[in-house]
């Protein structure tokens, strides 16, 4: 892309050197290259490195230094590196880095394993969207491989179509969100409580103590045919239950089992300062307890009645269904006194769309093919801290949260 000169570009005209350092890293070796430098008196104009698998890659871009000195400059530079078998290479030329395009966006590409193959066709996708990938630089090894793209030069959303495309051909998930301030400022995130922050659907736990699984499972499967609602098929499925005794809530709430990383997902965004919530098409029963175990800050679902010891067949109070969740995520956003911009909603069920459209960051986890069509991205892979990648927040980070150290942001 053909880069469009702004104002606040250093003049191009300007003689630099861009002094290159390769070899295996070991402390010092900054202070030592700058220490060099300093005898000339050259002025700092970028400073990049790069350590991988022990190798140091160290761009130091100044200023040029009077024409009498350059000869020596580049012959003490590559003294000093033979001293500590570095490779040094001194390339002249005039200005700054190109100024980085317009239209900037955050690729991040999750594999397990990342094959080579894969990143070829994800980089050739860019290209061919007409993105320049700027910096790339990987957040975790585990339980993911998770590599970040820098892109400029072509916007987001076509980007993103482009990217979703071939992501779900080669199998490995693709999250593009615009790059910008929004992304760092995002302070609350929503989740789906059924097969996104667990691995159960709470009506066929509570179904299975009723002995009425299959019943309930003809309901499910009429609902997902059309031929119901999600609010006829709650009421139908809760009538089920009527007469089953409320000590089963205690035993249904032993039953639930997280999502892996589910733990480590919101341990992690609450160290961060993120406020976490939950909206469920299941049960306050089970909801609550869920909020208490894990920390969380909102929580909201339907009520199961117990009357005299039993349950009734009944809900109680507003009914959350798919219009339901994305009021819930709005009003917990104004709690909180987050913009709605600056929210991620994840949820895996079609009555996840609404919340996952209307939050700033919709995330399709594990979810069906006509969610993840419709979110902004989709994760594959079955964990849930994964999530962590698509907000920027690198592996390094949430370890530190696990050591419980105080994370500024
Ligand atoms: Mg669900």
């Amino acid at each position: 892309m053909s880069a469009s000169q702004t104002s606040d570009v250093s003049p191009s005209d300007v003689p630099t050197l861009l002094v290159k350092i390769f070899g295996k890293d070991r402390p010092g070796i900054t202070a030592g290259l700058f220490d060099t430098l300093a005898a000339y008196s050259v002025d700092v104009v970028d400073i990049e490195q790069v350590v991988s698998r022990g190798r140091l890659v160290l761009c130091a871009l100044v200023t040029e230094p009077t024409v009498a000195s350059q000869g020596e400059l580049r012959a003490t530079v590559h003294s000093w590196a033979e001293s500590l078998k570095l490779q040094a290479e001194i390339i002249s030329g005039t200005g700054d880095n190109r100024p980085r395009g317009e239209g900037r966006s955050h690729v991040t590409v999750l594999g397990n394993p990342l094959t080579a193959e894969q990143t070829a066709a994800i980089a050739a996708r860019i290209a061919e969207a007409g993105g320049n990938i700027d910096r790339v630089f990987r957040l975790a090894k585990y339980p993911v491989t998770a590599v970040e793209f820098a892109v400029s030069g072509c916007e987001t959303e076509p980007l993103r179509t482009a990217l979703a495309v071939e992501a779900h051909t080669i199998g490995v998930d693709v999250a593009v969100v615009s790059a910008g301030l929004h992304r760092r400022a995002q302070r609350l995130v929503v989740m789906d409580v059924d097969s996104t922050l667990i691995q159960d659907e709470v009506i066929e736990l509570f179904a299975a103590h009723a002995g009425c699984e299959d019943k309930v499972a003809e309901v499910t499967e009429a609902a997902m045919r059309g031929e119901l609602d999600f609010e006829q098929s709650l009421h139908a499925r809760v009538a089920l239950l009527a007469g089953l005794d409320a000590s089963v809530v205690d035993k249904v709430r032993a039953e639930v089992r997280l999502t892996p990383g589910a733990r480590t997902l919101i341990r992690t965004l609450k160290r961060l300062g993120y406020q976490v919530g939950v909206v469920s098409g299941g049960f306050t029963q089970v909801t609550d307890d869920l909020k208490e175990r894990l920390g969380l800050d909102f929580a909201s679902a339907n009520t199961l009645e117990i009357v005299d010891g039993k349950l009734t067949g009944r809900v109680t109070g507003e009914i959350v269904d798919r219009a339901g969740k994305a009021r819930l995520l709005r009003r917990f956003a104004s709690e909180a006194g987050v913009p709605l911009a600056q929210t991620v909603a994840i949820g895996d069920g079609a009555n996840d769309l609404d919340m996952l459209n209307a939050a700033g960051l919709g995330v399709a986890f594990n979810a069906k093919p006509v969610v993840r069509k419709a979110a902004d991205t989709a994760v594959n892979v079955p964990f849930l801290d994964t999530v962590l990648y698509l907000l920027g927040i690198t592996r390094e980070e949430v370890e530190a949260a696990d050591g419980g150290e105080e994370l500024l942001h």
